[in-house]
């Protein structure tokens, strides 16, 4: 069997990785992926880069992490045997700051996601006013909007973030913690997003207990046990909500690209079209080739492939067509520790929109990750455009990252005429997609087409979640749907065998 895959981001090497594995467990089964870029990796892309005076930077201008309670990709990276290679957070500078009217001010300790869990750091922290704090206590008593039949999920009661957070916490608490979480962390809207989608456990709190912050406080009870009864093995390795690779996340797809056959694999070729050819499938490439197979893999952003689906199926490329996708931009700048005079044990900074700032976010990459930059240097990475000020993104890269200087400089204290040793940008155009109202609903109607279409596969970060694992799952999955029409199913794909820890 022949399976061409379509993207080479991780989703797509996780496809092409899969195809390796069922191969090796004695299937005829072989892949060609074509990446439209000349590089492998999509929205995960790391560039290393030489200090003038020694030691080298390691910036993710993508994705810099994943979260380490998904397990997709650590039973990669041990199937890869690279497990040791991958890194956690420096929790030992782990601090949030939240600009207020211009300055930063500490995320109380206790916060979780947007929702409060210890009453005196709430209270003496000068990021919400006292009639926000007592508002965001009446969670308490504030009854469900609702309460669900039997057998209902928070798919049957879906409501933006927005709504949800105004709802139960206040106005104050979405504009200064929730919404600049929804727009740094998924480049959402929160009038837009989801719960249902993004985040139904918030929904599900509501039901069992009454009230999202009793929701958490019961969350990091249950948190705090399991740590209690199963404390870390001496000498294994220590986790942290986020992690990453030492050498940046790429290394994970460098290496899914080796052990997949980088001889199957093709950069800077771009598929245009797709069509039925008897029972499998013809793929036109921008060279004008035609290649053949019995299956094909879409993993492209949903953008590109609402494109590609549309010589496929014309109710299917319309539905890809209404999952919309936002732009930003990263830009990566690195100082001289001196110009930098400050308190440097800190891992990022949130803008509320309500502070109307063009830089979204900022990351201090040589505090969170280890060795990310040489001794003496700091490195920054900054966020620019995103859905609340897309149009910020028509300036020239240089203009951006002059930008990104002057904000870091107003914002965190650089030295206003500091010189960066080292900077660069990157553009994501339509490189976040969104789950708005309604995503799932969507999301079934796609699966239940796909379903439909022999041999036909979509993988990528717009259906079941954005993260880096789901995306990485995506690939894998959409393997093991065209293997199984074949009456193929690995054994890998059991329970039992995807067991990481
Ligand atoms: C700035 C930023 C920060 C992020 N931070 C995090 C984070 O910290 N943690 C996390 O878990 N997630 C993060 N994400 C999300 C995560 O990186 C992505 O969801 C994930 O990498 C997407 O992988 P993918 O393979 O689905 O898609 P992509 O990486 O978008 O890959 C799709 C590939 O398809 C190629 N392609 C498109 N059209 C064609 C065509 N016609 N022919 C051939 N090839 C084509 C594209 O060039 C691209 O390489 C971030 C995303 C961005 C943009």
């Amino acid at each position: 069997m022949e399976v061409i895959i379509i993207g080479g981001g991780i989703a797509g090497l996780g496809a092409a990785y899969k195809v390796r594995r069922a191969a090796e467990a004695g299937y005829d089964v072989t892949f060609t992926l074509v990446e439209r870029d000349d590089r492998l990796g999509g929205k995960i892309w790391t560039d290393i880069a030489e200090d003038p005076d020694g030691g080298r930077y390691i910036a993710d201008g993508g994705s810099d992490s994943f979260l380490t309670d998904k397990t997709a990709v650590h039973r990669v990276a041990k199937l890869l045997g690279v497990f040791d290679e991958e890194c956690g957070t420096l929790e030992e500078n782990k601090k949030t700051f939240i600009v207020k009217r211009g300055k930063l001010v500490e995320m109380p300790d206790g916060m979780m996601m947007f929702a409060p869990t210890k009453l005196v750091p709430l209270a003496t922290s000068r990021l919400y006013s006292w009639p926000a704090k007592f508002r965001m206590a009446l969670d308490f008593v504030i009854p469900r909007k609702v309460r669900w039949a039997e057998g209902e999920t928070a798919a049957d009661h879906d409501e933006t973030l927005e709504s949800l957070v105004v709802r139960r916490l206040g106005r104050e608490a979405l504009d200064r913690l929730a919404e600049p979480l929804a727009a740094g962390v998924n480049g959402d809207l929160a009038s837009e997003m989801s719960v249902a989608a993004r985040y139904p456990m918030l929904l599900d709190m509501e039901q069992q207990h009454g009230s999202l912050v009793r929701g958490f406080l019961a969350q990091r009870k249950k948190v705090e046990e399991i740590k209690r009864r199963y404390p870390p093995k001496p000498g294994a390795k220590r986790r942290t909500f986020f992690s990453s690779f030492n050498e940046g996340l790429q290394f994970i797809c460098d290496r899914m690209a080796d052990a997949a056959g980088r001889e199957h694999i093709r950069t800077g070729v771009g598929a245009t079209a797709i069509e039925r050819a008897g029972d499998g499938w013809r793929v036109t490439l921008t060279t004008g080739e035609v290649l053949e197979a019995d299956a094909v893999i879409v993993a492209t952003e949903v953008w590109a492939a609402a494109g590609l689906a549309r010589g496929v199926d014309g109710a299917l490329a319309s539905l890809l067509d209404t999952i919309p996708s936002s732009s930003c931009a990263t830009a990566i700048l690195a100082f001289d520790a001196a110009d930098y005079p400050h308190d440097t044990r800190w891992h990022g900074v949130l803008t509320p929109s309500v502070e109307r700032r063009p830089l979204t976010g900022v990351s201090l990459m040589s505090s969170k990750w280890p060795d990310r930059a040489p001794e003496g240097r700091v490195l920054f990475r900054g966020f620019l455009g995103g859905p609340r000020d897309p149009e910020v993104l028509e300036q020239s890269d240089e203009a951006l990252l002059e930008l990104a200087r002057t904000q870091l400089a107003e914002l965190i204290g650089i030295r206003p005429d500091a010189r960066p040793r080292y900077a660069k940008l990157f553009r994501w155009e339509k490189g976040m997609p969104q789950y708005t109202l309604g995503h799932l609903d969507r999301v079934d109607e796609i699966e239940r087409l796909t379903a439909g279409l022999r041999g036909f596969g979509l993988a990528g970060n717009a259906y079941r979640g954005v993260g880096v694992p789901n995306a990485l799952e995506s690939g894998e999955q959409a393997v093991s749907k065209v293997l199984a029409e074949v009456g193929i199913t690995l054994a890998e794909d059991s329970v039992e065998e995807r067991r990481v820890y």
